[in-house]
């Protein structure tokens, strides 16, 4: 918010109540005393919500979860008027071809409950897509489910399958849902700790945390946050680990068609030693510029999808009418999604020569839409403060990797999300120049 505009509404009489005063002010001009007090009326504040809790005899499932870093660092974004390269979502409209399909299939009467595993039609579209891509049949009727996105995708294979004790290993850092999903359903979270600047997976390592209580492992390439991807020797390795063990797998490909440079997506798809035991999860989100669409699918075999629908059934029941009959004929266009690796692939490109001329030493980026930069070479204070001194002092939002850290881990690494207009990264760059 503007200076000015700040000041009139801190002079403009009672419609401000003292807390969103300094809420507006900046933080120069909050003397010493009243941030004590308000850190004070906080304190007293969070004291009688938990005792109300307490009184109601509450019990947090998830007592050591905040709000997610995306929805923190977006709103401090909007707060600072800083350009917003945090939370991973498109700053430029999704294709007019597909809103007109949407006010199309509103019009034809769309509208009403769609099937609960998904509108026929994009299921068919989807098992077209997989098997011209993967060279795989999934059966549209028992193996494919659309869901409202990748998260609640996500969620629901973890419901359908992990009971209290169950363990299961993700690669850290991590997409941020699941460990807390895992911990919700009683699971356990056995980590496997990755390492810049190219996060590899060491397999022998996950070996070890096998036990007889080892349920799942959830992978997730191209990655987010590292923009790192699994090759086909990872695959391989994981079938050795996984063979002879009824170990499931959970395999995030929401970027799957964002990789670069000619590589090759690994899907777990492409090995039937995986496929049998595999959810696959997908996000139009990200494949159609619409993350605010929330829509998604999962792919697994029968068995496992049978378990998938009970608890969808109960969750969401079926998704967004409209918009599934849009998105069917829409991707019933294969060029409509073909175009989209070499579409970001000039946008990291872009993003990597503008950032060429600051101090930032950007890691590798094989897929997804984010990059990773290391400021190793600008200071030693924690992700966390850098990324908010980014926002408050330079007017660029990002995201401290650390974040994706069950331990915080802090390898002085932040993600740039560069699904974003040229004249944004451009404006971007111009003010991290600065730093
Ligand atoms: N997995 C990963 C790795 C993600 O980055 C995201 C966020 N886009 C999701 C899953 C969830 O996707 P959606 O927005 O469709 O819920
Ligand atoms: N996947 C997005 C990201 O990593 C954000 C998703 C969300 O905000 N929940 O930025």
């Amino acid at each position: 918010m503007a200076a000015e505009t700040r000041k009139r509404i801190l002079t403009s009489g009672n419609s401000v109540l003292p807390w969103q005063k300094l809420k507006l002010t900046s933080n120069a001009q909050i003397s010493g005393t009243l941030i004590i007090g308000y850190k004070l009326s906080c304190n007293v504040l969070r004291f009688f919500c938990y005792f109300r809790l307490y009184m109601l005899n509450i019990q947090s499932k998830l007592p050591g979860v905040g709000t997610t870093i995306f929805s923190v660092m977006s709103k401090l974004a909007a707060e600072h008027n800083a350009i917003n390269l945090s939370q991973g979502f498109p700053d430029y409209a999704c294709d007019p071809k597909l809103t007109d399909l949407v006010s199309k299939a509103m019009k034809d009467g769309f509208n009403q409950y769609a099937p609960m595993a998904g509108n026929t039609f994009l299921k068919e579209v989807i098992a077209n897509k997989i098997e011209k891509l993967y060279n795989v049949s999934y059966n549209p009727d028992t193996e494919i489910t659309i869901t409202a996105g990748g998260t609640q995708a996500i969620f629901t294979a973890l419901a359908a399958i992990i009971n209290p004790g169950d363990e299961v290993i993700i690669f850290e850092p991590a997409y941020d849902s699941y460990a807390p999903t895992i911990k919700l359903l009683g699971g356990q979270v056995k980590i496997h700790e990755l390492a810049p600047p190219d996060y590899h997976i060491d397999w022998d390592k996950v070996k070890k945390l096998f036990t007889p209580n080892t349920r799942m492992i959830i992978l997730n390439s191209p990655q987010n946050p590292t923009g790192s991807i699994l090759s086909e020797a990872d695959m391989k390795l994981l079938i050795k680990l996984v063979s002879g063990t009824d170990i499931l797998i959970l395999s995030d490909e929401v970027y799957e068609h964002l990789i670069y440079d000619g590589q090759k997506h690994q899907s777990v798809m492409l090995f039937s030693e995986l496929r049998e035991r595999s959810f696959v999860v997908a996000s139009f989100g990200k494949l159609l510029h619409a993350t605010g669409w929330k829509l998604g699918y999962c792919i697994a075999p029968e068995m496992l999808t049978k378990e998938f629908r009970k608890v969808h059934q109960f969750n969401v029941f079926s998704v967004n009418s409209p918009m599934q009959q849009a998105i069917a004929e829409y991707l019933n266009e294969p060029d409509n999604y073909n175009r989209i690796a070499s579409f970001f692939e000039k946008k990291r490109d872009y993003f990597r020569q503008l950032m060429s001329d600051t101090r930032f030493d950007l890691l590798p980026c094989k897929g997804s839409y984010f990059q990773c930069a290391s400021y190793n070479t600008i200071g030693d204070e924690k992700d966390t403060d850098f990324s908010r001194r980014l926002i408050t002092e330079f007017g660029v939002a990002t995201i401290p990797v650390s974040a994706f850290y069950q331990k915080a881990t802090d390898h002085k690494i932040i993600r740039f999300c560069f699904a974003k207009e040229d004249s944004t990264l451009e404006m971007a760059a111009e003010k991290l120049r600065n730093v």
